[in-house]
């Protein structure tokens, strides 16, 4: 098992008003006394729930505020977009960046993706960077194809700094919210392809401090099975971090 503070972020997507959020946020401090050691933990709400979060979190040092995306560029004429200086100034740490639904539903490009990182980088926050291959590329034996293509990509021109204190998430986009876990073997195998791959590419000391999450419908009965594998070093949960008491019991579990 790595030696790492596991890393276990929440990813909430389209889901959660600002009451619920609030609510959800109590119920985790009420508990999370004796787990506060356990691992880092990052919550990613809506755009419009940040503020509040973060005004929530301002005293609290066991939980992190994430965004679920933002914009590459500083202002300007881009409606409907969020700055990185608009995350930062609600209190946001992390970004996650490239999630598949980004990729797949709005286009979001691996050039894009990699301009996304460095702004993040830029202004002071971690990236929690995504990859995964479809269900179709897996069938093809594209996986490693696949994912070796958007690392090349999307950690282009970043620093081996960077890259030790990034966060990136394995996501079977085939995995997603389909109940379909990747077995722990099947994402073992990835992950040290991407320990590998970051070694190649950085240095194996950076490759070794970066946390590499894994994402696909994790839940409370497969977090200890996961997490036992080598290069696992966290989870990226949608579907069971929108209950406080799931989320606390992956937390609990994951080590
Ligand atoms: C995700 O969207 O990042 C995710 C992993 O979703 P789920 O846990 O619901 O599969």
């Amino acid at each position: 098992m790595t030696q790492k503070k596991p890393l276990i972020a929440a990813n909430w997507k389209m889901n959660h008003v600002v009451d619920e959020a609030l609510k959800f946020l109590t119920e985790m401090k009420c508990s999370l006394v004796t787990q506060e050691e356990n691992a880092t933990i990052v919550i990613c709400p809506s755009y419009t729930a940040l503020y509040a979060m973060g005004v929530a979190l301002q005293d609290d040092n066991t939980i992190n505020l994430g965004a679920q995306n933002c914009h590459f560029e500083d202002s300007g004429a881009f409606t409907g977009e969020v700055s990185t200086d608009f995350l930062k100034e609600v209190g946001c740490d992390y970004v996650i960046i490239g999630h598949s639904e980004r990729r797949h539903i709005f286009g979001e490009t691996d050039e894009m993706i990699n301009k996304k990182l460095h702004k993040v980088f830029e202004k002071g926050m971690i990236p929690i960077f995504c990859v995964g291959e479809t269900e179709q590329e897996r069938e093809e034996g594209k996986t490693f194809t696949v994912i070796e293509n958007q690392l090349k990509q999307g950690l282009k021109g970043l620093l081996k700094d960077q890259i030790a204190a990034m966060a990136i998430a394995y996501e079977p986009v085939w995995a997603i919210g389909t109940g379909k876990t990747a077995s722990p073997e099947q994402a073992q195998e990835v992950h040290n392809f991407i320990r590998k791959e970051i070694a190649k590419n950085f240095g194996t000391s950076y490759a070794a401090d970066s946390h590499i999450l894994y994402g696909g419908s994790v839940k409370p009965s497969n977090i200890k099975d996961l997490m036992v594998m080598e290069d696992i070093d966290g989870a990226l949960i949608g579907g069971a971090s929108l209950k406080s008491k799931d989320f606390l019991e992956i937390i609990s579990n994951c080590n």
